[in-house]
């Protein structure tokens, strides 16, 4: 049986919010079989915030979820550590709307689960597999999705930037690759765009530390941590919108200069076209056993 996960223990770090520049501290809890991922906001006295498609709000920037008019914010970074990780059951719990920015990538969350460790449940793991296409677009933005024994990721971006024209990179995602070639690639963002940000009091903790900053003619930042990091983040973006779709999901996802906005609308649009995929116990690699069970509901 391939078994649901969560931690082993409770795990706790500090960070600051990209927008609001506060202070937040983070603890990951583990969770029963079918808990899901959830937040959990300590200073609004504990209203949970399912992590699916049925509680999306509020995406520009990053993406954020919100239930009852409590709200968690910049949440696809460690959504996607966890889904990449097989994490299927755990509480977040936040002092803040912000889940912290850390270093603008995955990799801090991926150290924490991996501190905190995983362990099996006595229950099996549930997944999304696609068994016909389904794709939207607007304008020149696309993404898809085809059927595929593995869960893999084309990204593709272009900008109309001197230093970034176009990226383009298609990784099959596993625990493994997650760790090594994507979880590192952090956020970026243009310098013309910084100061606008400012100005509407967005990004008050951004800095050199929590983002890969594009001046006209170089990266303020030292050094890249990839040669494409910038694509890398993007599929990073796309693992953690995606897994909004509240199980682990089997098939291509094919993306161009697409964003949160889409993102989101799409892992809205993969619950509604039902007849395009199926529920599945055990990976491609193991036989597969269709499974009646509905789509979580959204009963908060
Ligand atoms: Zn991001």
């Amino acid at each position: 049986m391939d078994a649901q996960r969560t931690l082993r223990r409770q795990i706790s770090c500090v960070g600051i919010g990209l927008h609001s520049g506060n202070k937040v501290n983070l603890s990951l809890k583990p969770a029963p079989a079918d808990f899901g991922v959830r937040f959990r906001r300590r200073d609004l006295g504990g209203h949970d915030v399912p992590a699916t498609v049925h509680h999306l709000a509020g995406i520009q920037l990053a993406t954020g979820l919100a239930c009852n008019e409590v709200s968690v914010e910049t949440v696809e970074h460690l959504l996607a550590a966890l889904v990449s990780l097989n994490v299927d059951n755990v509480l977040i719990e936040l002092n803040s709307p912000e889940v912290p920015i850390m270093d603008g990538s995955a990799a801090p969350f991926v150290y924490l689960i991996q501190e905190a460790g995983v362990k099996p449940l006595q229950a099996p793991r549930k997944y999304l597999k696609i068994v016909r296409p389904i794709a939207i677009s607007k304008g020149d933005k696309r993404i898809s999705l085809y059927p595929s024994e593995h869960f893999k990721v084309t990204y593709s971006i272009s900008y109309d930037h001197p230093l970034l024209r176009h990226q383009s990179r298609t990784l099959r995602i596993t625990e493994e690759s997650f760790i090594e070639e994507v979880a590192p690639a952090r956020t970026f963002t243009f310098l013309k765009d910084v100061e606008m940000l400012r100005q509407n009091g967005l990004a008050l903790g951004g800095s050199l530390e929590n983002a890969i900053v594009l001046g006209e003619t170089g990266v303020l930042n030292n050094a890249l941590r990839f040669e494409d990091e910038f694509v890398r983040h993007k599929i990073l973006d796309a693992v953690g919108d995606l897994a909004l779709v509240g199980y682990p999901v089997i098939g291509h996802l094919v993306a161009h200069r697409a964003g949160h906005a889409l993102h989101t609308e799409f892992a809205a649009k993969i619950l509604e076209d039902a007849h395009c995929w199926r529920l599945v116990e055990g990976s491609s690699e193991r036989a597969l056993s269709p499974v009646s069970v509905p789509v979580k509901a959204s009963a908060h």
